[in-house]
């Protein structure tokens, strides 16, 4: 297919048909699913820009209409709201599949009388916590059921399909960094188990589609990731340091702070999985920044970026909460030529002024 597909471009390419700044490249459709969300609706700009059709399928769960309203009204881009859990007719040529409700909030601390509901009123937010949707479920109806119609529609349109599996399949890891062998430490039943086994569920879902019926898959493995457009509430660590320290609250440190964790920039991790995308490797690939911080060098890399006298609280930890995560890169490295390249004291202040100017306009909002 590759072959045919170069064959078929080159005329394009001689007669001038090639999309600006794709030269070469036939202009593909394309189905982003949660591509109204932080780490989507980076990927969509980037294959916007690259000439292809875009098609977003979001239920705004944890997105945002507004991470994509730049795109509206071009005609190569289509928004649909849909839950991935319900079956969805589409034709397109690639999917990549990164429907799931990701917020550490629900999953950690509401795991079973968890309510979610949109915030209307400054567009902030993506979820406030009030009312009776148990949150477990959701996670796993989507990581299992969305990621089974996602598959059943690459099998019948022939589409190559990505998903977006977690560094949490690895749980609280005994092997330091992780490479993709290892299998991991997780525990089934715990608070975070229906995050960790919902993406290995899916992951084994998408390797049976692809051995059962031959479906082009590919698997990234996503280290934390940070950058403008995420939820400024949804509880993840670098969301709210940043968002403490710009409300000027105590930047609030679980357990002894002594955890690790690598932090990725947003704009490296969408050329990883678009390298993963158009390379011909399945996978599963580790997508992540070796650089490795404990939660006090974060907070204090937030201190030198944003206040130097915001003050540190401590609270108690998360249960199951992994010791360690860094990723072993040296995969994605030979076989998809790829590596990151910003790092967290660069990338950072691209995120707090993102995170300033909606606070500030939240601030203007509600004293107006
Ligand atoms: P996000 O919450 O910003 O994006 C997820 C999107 O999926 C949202 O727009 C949400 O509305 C949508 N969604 C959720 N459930 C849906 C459903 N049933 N049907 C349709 N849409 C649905 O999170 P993100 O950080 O952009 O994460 C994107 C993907 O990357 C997720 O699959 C996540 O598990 C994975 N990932 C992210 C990180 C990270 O640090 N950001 C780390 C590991 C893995
Ligand atoms: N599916 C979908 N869109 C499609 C094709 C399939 O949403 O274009 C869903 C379908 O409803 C089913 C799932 O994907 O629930 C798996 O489909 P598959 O054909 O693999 O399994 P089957 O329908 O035979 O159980
Ligand atoms: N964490 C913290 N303060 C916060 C939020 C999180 O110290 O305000 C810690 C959390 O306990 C964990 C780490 O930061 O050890 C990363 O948490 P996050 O939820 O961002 O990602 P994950 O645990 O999924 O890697």
């Amino acid at each position: 297919l590759p072959t045919r597909r170069v064959l078929m471009e080159g005329p394009i390419e001689k007669k001038g048909r090639a999309p600006v700044g794709v030269k070469g490249r036939k202009p593909k459709r394309i189905l982003v699913t949660g591509g109204a969300g932080f780490v989507g609706s980076h990927l969509v700009d980037r294959l916007m820009e690259r000439g292809d059709s875009v098609i977003v399928v979001d239920n705004f769960f944890t997105g945002r209409k507004e991470n994509v309203l730049h795109h509206m009204g071009n005609p190569n881009f289509e928004l649909i709201r849909h839950d991935v859990v319900e079956p969805i007719l589409l034709e397109v040529d690639q999917i990549y599949h990164l429907a799931c409700p990701a917020s550490p909030v629900h999953y950690k601390f509401n795991p079973v009388k968890t309510i979610i509901s949109f915030i209307v009123h400054d567009g902030l937010d993506c979820l406030k916590l009030e009312s009776l949707i148990p949150m477990w479920f959701l996670e796993h109806k989507t990581n299992v059921v969305g990621t089974l119609n996602m598959l059943g529609l690459a099998k019948r349109v022939g589409a190559r399909f990505l998903l977006t599996s977690t560094s949490e399949v690895y749980g609280d890891p005994l092997q330091h960094p992780q490479s993709e062998t290892y299998w991991g430490n997780v525990n089934p039943i715990g608070v975070r188990s229906c995050y960790d086994e919902g993406k290995r569920t899916a992951e084994t879902l998408a390797m049976d589609y692809h051995r059962g019926a031959g479906i082009e898959v590919r698997i990234a493995r996503i280290f934390n990731t940070y950058g403008p457009r995420m939820c400024i509430d949804d509880g993840r660590v670098v969301s709210n340091f940043v968002a403490q320290a710009l409300r000027k609250e105590p930047l609030t440190v679980y357990g002894d702070g002594k955890q690790t964790r690598s932090f990725q920039y947003v704009s490296d991790l969408v050329e990883g999985l678009m390298r993963l995308m158009e390379g011909d490797h399945v996978g599963p690939f580790n997508l992540g920044n070796p650089g490795e911080f404990t939660m006090l060098e974060l907070a204090q890399v937030v201190q030198e970026t944003i206040d130097p006298n915001a003050k540190i609280e401590f609270r108690p930890n998360t249960e199951d909460d992994p010791h360690k995560r860094k990723p072993d890169i040296s995969k994605a490295k030979e076989l998809l030529g790829w590596q990151p390249s910003v790092s967290l004291r660069d990338g950072l202040p691209l995120m707090v002024s993102d995170f300033r100017q909606r606070l500030f306009a939240d601030a203007k909002l509600n004293a107006g």
